[in-house]
């Protein structure tokens, strides 16, 4: 916006003053403090006119160029940028950086804040539950920098993506170069894991991995910057300063890797908007992919991992039903190891310990709970004392949740657990900082520090002394006052306060002539007047000066006691991050108990063996009792050998019996057993799966302009070609995008590609039939299927998953119980009888394709003959009536013509 077209020379020094603040802070709506009140212009005001409802007015009104204006009061600041950030918007506050009152001239405006939606700090406007990431990307010629920081806690992480994909390297997508559709998929699958509310890319990027995202990732507030800041050596030379070391190997991150361009971007940025040093930021750490679970992102989504996928909410999500932790600190790290499951057995069996001893102490478990929730968000409360932000509640706070460690510290000590044991000794008590709080704060100090009131009697001998005087000063109007009404002879005459003319006397209309002389009228009112008086002056200045002073005084001594606990602020992050550790292993001992979970054998060898087991969300959403459990066995016997055990079992049954259910059920138990926790079964024996993908179900795809079948594919694509044998794969319904014969030939193929070449566990649920033939052929491959109860032509499904294969699909039963017209189900059951008859072939059963690797065209299917050669074979003339003889006989002559 330049000066010169809203008329330079027209402008008065407050609004030249504003356009420049205006240019320091672009992209973002401006907070313009005048006075007592924040205002808004230009398409500012309308902005704020539309999302926060205030009056859109105009400045300068009798103008050639009115300018729109909109504004609120200073003190309801917290709400509107609440609302504003909801909104979506970058907001800057330019506020008096002097005191009004002493200023010679204009008085001086700073931005004092820029608050963006991936940089809060502020407890208002976070999710308690929520982690809050910021994320740059970092095109460079070596690879894709990324980096994240979770400002209210401190923590920074970054990885780079070299571009070579091992993704796609065999199946090119037509019209993109190989490298580039890998890209997209890792970088959507990174992004998936750390979930951020915003991201850091070069203005007017051509990276067609970071263009792909913005256009997929609606949700995420893509923000950009200046392109010549996403270079290694600038981010390199931003962090050495920042952390004042001279290499970045000291954290294990190399110095001329693309995430060092990613990381400074991110830096510079959070300091840019907090507009302090960020010393809470201490370390980056790089993200190691060998100790986590690689999980994709369609395979988080269809999992429903930590939203679910229909509402993108939590509710209903595995992370909401397994959060039983009662500290905010403690439902964010949940979320992170949800999303980050191990794969180190030692790291899985450490955290399993710990909880299988919270879980059998069920009187320790609930006395250090009990202690937790009363515990504030420390972590938080660092960052805010870190970025000058904490308010003196923030600080009694603080002392409050100190006050507990030592309950916790000696309900902890001397356990088994190696985990434990490390979490116990590392609690840091911060003795003085929490008695420097304790001994002066009040009870219940005020949310802003500007009105005084913070700090004890007998702190300050000369904050004591103030207070007295303003205390006695008022005391003096109060018995001012009451000589007044004796003197004059009005009762009703009282002394009120206003900013504009401090201390007068207020008296009502009715009495007006028995004012005396001596007052000097200063406002009319409808039915009163104001007066002042040069005794009363005299004492306004005593009270006021002293209040000012006074508050001066403890702003002072507050900034202080801030000081001291930022030099703290280390040592309360770790204090803050054990007792996160601590709270997550204790609720999932809770849940353990609760939900009657038990502790999974963790092995190394690819098996999952689970007894009984209940799918997590499910089991706790239906009444108690109500869910049927389930045994899976993959890549083992059934006495526990492993020699010729079959991997792949295909599940066939109906729509509705509750195959989906039982393959998720797989994949969660898995998940939850790698990241420590118990799981919902009798006994469950699990190989540690580098890798869990799932291909659920169509979900849909079309908003993100690709075909179903087209994003089906893509993904088995993927399973196929970066599965290894230690993963874990479940499909469900392969090949339903296109025609049935299509289906089945490649639903057939993949199954023997895993089976023969990547020979992983695998649960494949289908419909088709066709498959149970597989085990014939494929030695690791087993048939299941859901049971089903027929009674009386109706069906019952029992959801119990039994050897074997289901005879038939059932799925004109569903069809009739969903209330499809009996005629309608009478004629698909005709239709149905006819199409298995087709599949037959002469000696009546099913062929099983050839399985010669180089021709792997299945003989599955008969040569087409005329459909009505095909009809009159599959009538079943004996159930014919003659009526209905002749009517078939006349629609086939119908049909020839
Ligand atoms: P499918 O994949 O075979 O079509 P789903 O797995 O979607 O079937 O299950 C259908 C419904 O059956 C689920 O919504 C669930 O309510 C119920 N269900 C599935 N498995 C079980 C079970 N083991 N116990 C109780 N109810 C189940």
């Amino acid at each position: 916006m330049s000066n010169s077209n809203r008329g330079e020379s027209k402008l008065t020094p407050m609004m030249q003053r504003y356009m420049e603040v205006k240019e320091e802070t672009p992209g973002t709506v401006l907070l313009f403090r005048m006075g007592d009140f924040f205002e808004l212009f230009f398409e500012d005001a309308k902005i704020a006119s539309k999302v926060l409802g205030v009056t859109l007015t105009s400045r300068d009104k009798n103008s050639d160029n009115p300018v729109p204006m909109a504004g609120f009061p200073h003190h309801a600041l917290e709400g509107y940028l609440q609302k504003l950030i909801r909104a979506g918007h970058k907001v800057a506050v330019c506020d008096q950086v002097e005191d009004p009152k002493t200023a010679k001239g204009l008085v001086r405006r700073e931005v004092t804040r820029i608050v963006t939606p991936g940089t809060l700090t502020d407890e208002a406007l976070l999710d308690p539950h929520a982690n809050n990431y910021i994320v740059a990307l970092a095109p460079t010629k070596q690879g894709l920098g990324i980096a994240w920081l979770e400002l209210s806690a401190g923590r920074f992480q970054c990885l780079a993506l070299p571009l070579e994909s091992p993704v796609t390297a065999q199946q090119p997508l037509r019209g993109h170069a190989t490298h580039e559709v890998g890209l997209r998929a890792r970088l959507l699958d990174e992004l998936a894991r750390i979930q951020p509310t915003e991201c850091l890319v070069p203005e007017g990027t051509n990276n067609d991995a970071i263009q792909y995202a913005m256009t997929h990732l609606s949700d995420i507030v893509w923000t950009e910057r200046p392109a010549w800041s996403f270079q290694i050596q600038t981010g390199h030379d931003l962090l050495l300063k920042h952390f004042g070391t001279n290499t970045l190997s000291g954290f294990d991150v190399d110095d001329d890797s693309p995430a060092v361009a990613a990381a400074g971007v991110v830096l510079e940025y959070a300091q840019d908007t907090q507009r302090t040093a960020l010393q809470h930021v201490s370390k980056i750490e790089p993200f190691r992919r060998g100790s986590s679970m690689l999980i994709d992102e369609t395979t988080r989504r269809s999992l429903e991992l930590t939203r679910t996928q229909r509402t993108g909410q939590r509710e209903g999500s595995l992370l909401h039903i397994i959060d039983e932790t009662v500290t905010p600190m403690g439902a964010r790290l949940l979320g992170d190891w949800l999303s980050n499951p191990l794969t180190e057995p030692a790291g899985i069996e450490r955290r399993l310990d710990a909880v299988e001893e919270l879980a059998t102490d069920s009187v320790v478990r609930q006395e250090v709970r009990d202690q937790l929730s009363d515990a504030y968000d420390l972590q938080r409360l660092a960052t805010r004392v870190a970025t000058q932000r904490a308010t003196p509640r923030d600080m009694r706070a603080m002392a409050q949740t100190l006050a507990l460690l030592p309950k916790i510290k000696a309900k902890l000590s001397g356990r088994k657990s190696d985990l434990l044991n490390t979490l116990e000794r590392r609690i840091d008590l911060c003795p003085e900082l929490r008695q420097s709080i304790e001994t002066t704060l009040v009870d219940e100090p005020p949310v802003v520090s500007s009105e005084g009131g913070i700090f004890r009697t007998g702190v300050n001998a000369q904050l004591d002394e103030l207070r007295d005087l303003a205390r006695g000063g008022k005391k003096w109007i109060a018995e001012y006052q009451a000589r007044e009404i004796e003197r004059t002879g009005i009762p009703s005459m009282k002394v009120g306060f206003n900013k504009v003319f401090g201390y007068y006397l207020e008296v009502t209309a009715a009495h007006r002539d028995k004012v005396p002389e001596e007052y000097v009228r200063k406002q009319t009112l409808k039915n009163q007047e104001r007066f002042i008086t040069p005794e009363l002056k005299e004492y306004e200045d005593k009270v006021l000066r002293a209040e000012e002073r006074a508050i001066a005084l403890e702003t002072e001594m507050f900034n202080e006691l801030k000081q001291k606990a930022s030099e703290e602020c280390l040592r309360l992050q770790l204090t803050a991050e054990v007792l996160a550790n601590i709270d997550v292993l204790a609720g999932l001992a809770t849940l353990a108990g609760n939900q009657n979970y038990c502790r999974p054998k963790i092995s190394s060898e690819p098996v999952l063996h689970i007894s009984e087991g209940r799918h997590p969300v499910l089991d706790k959403l239906q009444p108690s009792g109500a869910f049927v459990p389930n045994d899976i066995r993959l890549g083992c016997n059934e006495d526990g050998t492993t020699e010729d055990a079959s991997f792949i079992a295909l599940i066939t049954g109906p729509n509705m019996a509750g195959k989906s259910t039982y393959i998720r059920q797989a994949a969660l138990i898995t998940i939850l057993a790698q990241i420590g926790s118990f799981v919902p079964a009798s006994s469950a024996r699990i190989g540690i799966a580098d890798r869990v993908f799932a291909r659920v179900g169509a979900s849909d795809e079309l908003g993100r302009g690709q075909s179903t079948f087209m994003v089906e594919m893509t993904e088995t694509a993927r399973i196929l070609n970066t599965a290894t044998r230690q993963s874990l794969v479940i499909l469900d319904e392969i090949g339903r995008g296109t025609s049935t014969y299509d289906g089945i030939s490649l639903a057939w193929a993949i199954t023997e590609h895993l089976h023969d070449e990547v020979k992983c566990r695998t649960l494949f649920a289908t419909h088709y039939h066709e498959l149970t033939e597989l085990p014939k052929t494929l030695k690791h491959v087993s048939n299941w299927n859901v049971s089903v109860h027929e009674q009386d032509g109706d069906v019952v499904f029992l959801h119990k998953i039994v050897p074997g294969s289901a005879d038939r699909s059932y799925g004109i039963h569903v069809a009739r119980l969903a209330g499809i017209p009996l005629d309608v189900v009478g004629r698909a059951d005709v239709i149905l009888n006819q199409l298995e008859q087709d599949h037959q072939n002469a000696n009546g059963k099913t062929t099983v394709p050839a399985r010669n690797r180089r021709s792997r065209q299945p003989s599955l299917f008969p040569e087409p003959t005329h459909p009505l050669v095909d009809q009159i074979r599959t009538m079943n003339i004996d159930e014919m009536t003659p009526l209905h003889a002749l009517q078939e006989l006349a629609r086939m002559k119908g049909a020839l013509k």
